[in-house]
């Protein structure tokens, strides 16, 4: 796989912030206390001045996630995506993951290329 071919798309619309692909990754690379391959950011819950409140979850891959390299080479889906209840994680070539966000045509969706 060449560097940058591949990227995780995160639609954060319905992330129930239940952190289950944080968790997951954590276990899958046996990463130490305080590092994490995603984190689950979290905005609000704030009033905005038009009466909607704003409350969403925002999964944030880091510097340390490899894409799960080493799970994607065995065939199986990186663990993150995996263990997503929602199904808001697709991992992809960047080019296909460009197309669907192109046709999705929404605000919140995020792609993550390595
Ligand atoms: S792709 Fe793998 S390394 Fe990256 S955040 Fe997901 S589980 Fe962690
Ligand atoms: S596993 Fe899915 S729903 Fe749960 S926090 Fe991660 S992205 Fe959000």
């Amino acid at each position: 796989m060449a560097k940058g071919e591949y990227g995780l798309m995160i639609d954060y619309e319905f992330c129930s912030g239940c952190h289950a692909c944080e968790v997951g990754c954590k276990m899958e690379h046996q990463m130490p206390k305080g590092d994490f391959g995603i984190k689950i950011l979290q905005d609000g819950p704030r009033l905005n001045s038009n009466g909607k409140w704003e409350y969403t979850y925002i999964p944030v891959p880091t510097s340390l996630c490899d894409l799960c390299s080493a799970r994607v080479k065995a065939n199986k889906l990186p663990t993150c995506v995996h263990h997503c209840q929602a199904g808001v994680m697709v991992y992809d070539t960047v080019a296909e993951l460009t197309e669907k966000a192109k046709r999705a045509k929404k605000d919140t969706m995020a792609i993550f290329v390595r």
